[in-house]
């Protein structure tokens, strides 16, 4: 006997416990950083989970969630049309994915040149609030990852700063998955320097986003202000 029933119970209680465990191990990571315990935004990372996950999610009081691949958010984006989500892009932009991203997301996180920040700018819709955008940093240099070279993003930053319809919110990084504990906190302390680099000179920044399942409480202890959760919150992913 199978209950499509009980298999969803199953899930809701799941998904739910593990929101409310993050929430509190976020919580703890703000106040041992001496911060206030709402001080980091959790983006739920919902790549690879059907529409009734992000729903039983939503039910559990999360709003921001997190998509990196455009044909695959698009239509749990319509599914849901009826709940009031934040969509964070958090995927690779390409220059034809551009119009979509524009069209269905709040955020992106990812954004690392000018021509496509351009091309974001000229493409968000006039009926809604400008694009809010992160600059993705690339700190090591990795060949196979997006971002703007450590060097380099104080210059694109003033670029995109200037386009109309996009509001440059911060920056984000994503460490290389082999780093150590100990690497990774020091490339996440390199990205607050930046940020402080950055906002000397006028630049508007207050959001920064590192921190994924597995190092968000070193994330904070450095200044993450959002940290992007998937595989803790909706288990592992099915592999693509
Ligand atoms: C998938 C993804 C995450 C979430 O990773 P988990 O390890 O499952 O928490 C966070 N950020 C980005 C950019 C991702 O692609």
């Amino acid at each position: 006997m199978h209950s499509i029933a009980n298999d969803r119970c199953q899930s809701v209680t799941e998904i739910t416990d593990h929101l409310g465990e993050i929430r509190d191990r976020v919580r703890n990571a703000l106040h041992a950083a001496g911060r206030p315990g709402d001080d980091a935004l959790i983006v739920a990372v919902s790549k690879g989970h059907p529409a009734a996950a992000i729903e039983e999610a939503y039910l559990a009081g999360q709003r921001h969630f997190g998509e990196s691949y455009v044909q695959e958010a698009i239509p749990k984006m319509e599914q849901l049309r009826h709940l009031a989500i934040e969509w964070h892009f958090l995927g690779r932009l390409q220059a034809n994915k551009t119009r979509a991203v524009a069209a269905h997301f709040q955020w992106v996180h990812t954004l690392d040149r000018l021509k496509v920040a351009a091309r974001l700018s000229e493409q968000r819709p006039h009926y809604a609030a400008p694009l809010n955008v992160l600059l993705q940093v690339n700190q090591t240099g990795e060949p196979s990852k997006a971002g703007v070279a450590e060097r380099e993003a104080a210059a694109l930053a003033r670029d995109v700063a200037r386009l109309p319809r996009l509001a440059l919110r911060g920056l984000m990084c994503f460490p290389p998955a082999v780093s150590t504990p100990s690497e990774r906190a020091a490339l996440f302390g390199r990205m607050r320097a930046l940020e402080a680099a950055l906002i000397a000179e006028g630049l508007p920044l207050e959001t920064l986003s590192m921190g994924m399942s597995n190092d968000f409480e070193a994330a904070i202890a450095a200044g993450s202000t959002c940290v992007r959760i998937g595989s803790a919150i909706f288990g592992a992913r099915p592999s693509r």
